[in-house]
C-alpha cells in the first residue's frame, strides 16, 4: 500500500540543525531556530510567571477531562482582552483555540477557504512554513517584495502596488510584529496606510502574531495595529501564538481570532470555526491554556509575565547593541548599525550564502541559510568569537 509514497525532504533549516548537533567544536554557536535563549545559553528555560502559574495548578489540579469544545473559555477570553482591550466586550470578535500559532494559521486558511477567500500575497521573505501550509489545501501565493537588501527597511511600496493590484477576494498574510525572518516590522503610519489601501476592496488580512511583545518590550504597544484596524472598522483574522512570548512552544497553545463588522454574525462564524476545530482535532490542548489564562487573567501574574516579556527584550537590544559596538570596534568592512533596529528575536544579517556557509564550515557558527541570526542565542560567552568570525568571513 506504501510503494508510491516519495521521501518529503525536511525543510533546509532541519540539514543545518543536524550537522550542527554532531559538531564537537568547543566554540560551536547555534543561532538557527527561533527560541529564546538565556545569557546561559538555555532554551529550556521557563517564564517566573509561568513557573508560578503551574504551582498553582498542582495545588488545584482541573484534572484532564475535556474541557470545551472552542476551547479554555478563560484563556480564550483573556487573549481577546490582551490585544483588543476595552473592544472585545463589543461582540466584534468571533474566537476558538487552536493548535498554536501553526495551528491557528491553519483554521484561518481553511476558513478563508470555505468563504471563498483562497489566494494569499506573503511578503519575501517571510515565515518558510506559509507556502506547503497554504499549498496543502490548494490556495494561491503570490508575493512581493517585503523587504529591502540594499536599505534593511521594509519595501513598502511594494506591498502598496500588490495591494492596489490585488483581485478581490485575496487575503494579506501580515507579520505583527518581530517579524521572521527580517527583524523588520511596518511602523504606525505604514500599518494606517495599509488600512487605507485596504478598505473596501474585499481584501482580508490575516495578522499572525507569533512575537508579541518581543518588539518593543510591551504588549500594548505591539498590539497597537490590531486596535487600530479594529477602530477603522475593519474585518480581519488575527492568528496568535504563546509559544515564544510565553514560551510555550511544545504545549501548543494558540488563538484565532475573527474579527466582523456585525455582532449578529458571530454566533455562526464562531459555529463554522469550531465545526472546523472539531473535524480536524477536535479538543484544544488544556494545560499550556490553562496556564496562559492565569497570565492573562490574575492581575499579579499579569504583571510578572509583562516584566519576563520585557526581559527578553531588554537582553536581545543589549546583545545588538554589543554586536554592532563590536563589528566597528573591529573594523568590519560595511555599516552595522542595522543590527541595533532589528526587532524581536532576529536579525537578518545580510550575509550571502557563501559567507553563511563559510561561518558553518570554517567557525561553527550555524544560522538560517538566509542569514538569519536567532539574537538570543548570542551572549557574553560567544559574542567576541561570533563578532570575529562575521568579521573575517566579510573581510576575506
Ligand atoms: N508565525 C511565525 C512568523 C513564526 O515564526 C512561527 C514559529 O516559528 C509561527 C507562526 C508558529 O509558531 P507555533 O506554531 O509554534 O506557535
Amino acid at each position: 500500500a506504501f510503494t508510491e509514497v516519495p521521501y518529503s525532504a525536511p525543510e533546509p533549516l532541519v540539514k543545518v540543525l543536524n550537522k550542527c548537533a554532531k559538531d564537537q567544536n568547543p566554540n560551536k554557536i547555534d543561532v538557527t531556530i527561533g527560541v529564546y535563549m538565556t545569557e546561559d545559553g538555555d532554551s529550556s528555560y521557563v517564564f517566573p510567571s509561568v513557573k508560578q502559574a503551574k504551582q498553582e495548578l498542582l495545588v488545584k489540579d482541573p484534572g484532564h477531562c475535556y474541557t470545551k469544545m472552542s476551547g479554555v473559555p478563560e484563556f480564550i477570553r483573556g487573549s481577546q482582552n490582551l490585544i483588543f482591550g476595552e473592544y472585545a466586550k463589543d461582540g466584534r470578535v468571533a474566537s476558538i483555540q487552536t493548535i498554536s500559532g501553526t495551528g491557528s494559521l491553519h483554521i484561518a486558511f481553511q476558513f478563508l477557504r470555505s468563504i471563498g477567500y483562497n489566494r494569499y500575497y506573503l511578503g519575501n521573505p517571510s515565515w518558510v512554513n506559509y507556502y506547503p501550509m497554504i499549498e496543502s489545501i490548494g490556495g494561491e501565493i503570490k508575493e512581493y517584495q517585503y523587504y529591502d537588501n540594499l536599505t534593511h527597511e521594509v519595501d513598502f511600496e511594494s506591498l502598496e502596488k500588490a495591494i492596489r493590484e490585488a483581485e478581490p477576494q485575496s487575503a494579506f498574510l501580515i507579520q505583527l510584529c518581530g517579524h521572521n525572518p527580517t527583524g523588520v516590522d511596518y511602523s504606525k503610519d505604514q500599518w494606517r496606510q495599509i488600512s487605507k489601501l485596504v478598505k473596501n476592496r474585499e481584501i482580508l488580512l490575516v495578522i499572525d502574531s507569533a512575537y508579541l511583545g518581543f518588539a518593543s518590550g510591551s504588549i500594548y504597544e505591539d498590539s497597537w495595529a490590531i486596535r487600530y484596524l479594529y477602530e477603522q472598522n475593519h474585518e480581519f483574522l488575527v492568528c496568535q501564538s504563546y509559544s515564544k512570548n510565553m514560551g510555550l512552544y511544545s504545549e501548543r497553545s494558540g488563538v484565532i481570532h475573527v474579527v466582523l463588522q456585525d455582532t449578529r454574525l458571530r454566533d455562526n462564524v464562531e459555529s463554522r470555526l469550531v465545526a472546523i476545530f472539531r473535524n480536524e482535532c477536535s479538543f484544544a490542548p488544556a494545560y499550556g491554556a490553562r496556564i496562559g489564562a492565569k497570565l492573562l487573567n490574575d492581575d499579579y501574574l499579569n504583571k510578572i509575565w509583562g516584566k519576563d516579556v520585557y526581559s527578553v527584550y531588554e537582553r536581545v537590544t543589549n546583545i545588538k547593541r554589543q554586536i554592532f559596538n563590536k563589528l566597528t570596534d573591529l573594523e568590519t568592512p560595511g555599516n552595522w548599525e542595522f543590527v541595533t533596529k532589528a526587532k524581536g528575536l532576529f536579525w537578518f544579517s545580510g550575509l550571502d550564502k557563501n559567507q553563511v556557509n563559510r561561518m558553518m564550515n570554517e567557525y561553527s557558527i550555524y544560522m538560517s541559510e538566509n542569514g538569519r541570526v536567532n539574537i538570543a542565542g548570542i551572549n557574553s560567552s560567544n559574542i567576541d568569537y561570533f563578532c570575529y568570525a562575521i568579521n573575517k568571513v566579510v573581510s576575506q
